[in-house]
């Protein structure tokens, strides 16, 4: 098997591989980077000729893996495109709100070639898309060659897979993202038992560790303490959030908390997308059983939209809890603007709740000492931060002990690291390299072809 990454800054960025198995091309994911835009957010698509893909295979919905999909899809018309159940109903949606994202974009950043693609674009793709069960494979002919494709279910958010692929007894899985602890309204990754040729492993957190003791239960717990302290003491709590998976995720636990009597009542806010997104998990919900979530959470729970009369450097007029995005305090979103809001007051907090790259604004958030002056670059306006900061580990990825473990588990010839900073990386190739001189351990360089 020959794999090429296509991302082009190597560490997160925009997922996506090339992979040449037998007579078979395949391309596992087409992302957008983060902290870019534009055609240089892209994968290099340069060395994937047109029409010369058999398959695409798309592990999941978050957009540094989908986000270029349908560019790329509209130079390979006859490929098929693969994805789970969920994420077969999750993908369009998703993508369709970055049409409008792009289009804002296309001022404020002056990228005329934005957007990269249109709603015409996106309604092709998903015309294309063939939905994968887990654990159900599918066999694939091509010039005489079989190749075998399994989607496992990846935790981390609705409809992640990881991805099995055996071609002539050789057995290649991409873990994609995964989370192996059960969330509330997701279970955790159920992965293939047994032995792998080749694991293409995520590594985000390879240079985080968590410390003794600490669970998601009682990161959860903690978080309710919290938020339960700066209501009761009059002030206003922010949760950034990602839209997709996170809101729903939090949405779930305040409920519970409010039942258990951990958490008074007060009003709830929370963004458009996300509560658009909570229908769709209500029907994948009802009709997979794969996620459990319903709309009527929202409705219990009495959730507002995010009202438009929020002022930079003035408490809002409603004190209560907001559940917004995005999860990185992103300039211009929702969240971005409540964080504008509160962080004067030492009254309110602001409780982060998963990754912040350090170049996003919650990322230099959380690298400022309380009582120092913090910056909202996007709309000029600065205050000391006086608004408690916080952070909960409830990421929605693996632990690194945890993906070792099943990596070296599995017994593999060779293991691609994938999808992680370089220090993440680097702590995983000491690691795995540690248990077996003679097991190869591949940091694949950006647009390098590599024989694994
Ligand atoms: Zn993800
Ligand atoms: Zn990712």
């Amino acid at each position: 098997m020959n794999i090429t990454d296509l991302n082009r800054d190597g560490g997160i960025g925009c997922n996506s591989m090339l992979v040449e198995v037998g007579p078979f091309r395949l391309l596992v994911d087409a992302g957008m980077h983060p902290k870019k835009a534009g055609l240089e957010a892209m994968p290099d698509f340069s060395l994937v000729e047109d029409n010369s893909l058999d398959l695409v295979l798309l592990t999941h919905c978050h957009l540094d893996h989908l986000g270029s999909l349908p560019v790329l899809m509209r130079r390979q018309q006859q490929a098929q495109l693969l994805t789970s159940i969920p994420t077969k109903d999750l993908a369009g949606r998703m993508l369709r709100n970055s049409i409008n994202v792009m289009r804002r974009q296309r001022e404020e950043l002056d990228k005329p070639e934005l957007p990269l693609y249109t709603k015409q674009d996106v309604q092709r793709m998903e015309s294309n898309i063939l939905p994968m069960a887990y654990d159900r494979p599918r066999i694939f002919h091509q010039n005489g060659g079989e190749l075998k494709v399994t989607f496992y279910q990846a935790g981390h958010v609705a409809g992640a897979a990881g991805l099995g692929l055996e071609y002539k007894g050789r057995k290649i899985f991409f873990t994609g993202d995964v989370l192996f602890t059960k969330q509330k309204t997701l279970g955790g990754a159920r992965f293939p038992k047994g032995e792998l040729d080749t694991v293409v492993l995520e590594t985000t957190r390879g240079a985080t560790e968590r410390a003794n003791g600490v669970t998601r239960q009682n990161e959860v717990e903690r978080l309710f303490r919290t938020v339960e302290h700066f209501l009761s003491h009059g002030g206003s709590v922010l949760i950034p959030v990602f839209a997709f998976g996170r809101m729903q995720e939090i949405l779930s636990l305040v409920n519970d908390a409010r039942k258990e009597g951990k958490l008074r009542k007060c009003p709830i806010y929370c963004s458009g997308l996300g509560m658009d997104l909570a229908n769709y998990f209500d029907t994948i919900s009802r009709k997979t059983g794969l996620i459990n979530f319903r709309r009527q959470i929202l409705k219990d729970l009495q959730v507002k939209r995010l009202p438009n009369s929020l002022k930079a450097g003035s408490n809002p007029s409603e004190q209560g809890l907001y559940i917004v995005s995005s999860g990185m305090l992103v300039a211009h979103t929702p969240s971005y603007k409540v964080a504008a809001s509160l962080l004067h007051h030492h009254q309110n907090g602001i409780c982060f709740v998963g990754y912040n790259d350090p170049d996003t604004p919650g990322g230099k958030l959380l690298a400022t000492e309380q009582g120092d002056n913090f910056l909202f670059e996007a709309i000029d306006y600065s205050c000391p931060a006086r608004a408690h900061i916080e952070k909960f580990d409830l990421s929605g990825h693996a632990e690194r002990g945890e993906l070792v473990d099943f990596a070296i588990g599995a017994n593999p010839r060779a293991i691609v690291l994938n999808h992680g900073d370089p220090e993440a990386r680097a702590w995983f190739r000491k690691e795995l390299t540690s248990f077996s001189e003679n097991r190869k351990v591949l940091d694949p360089e950006p647009l390098e072809r590599y024989f694994v």
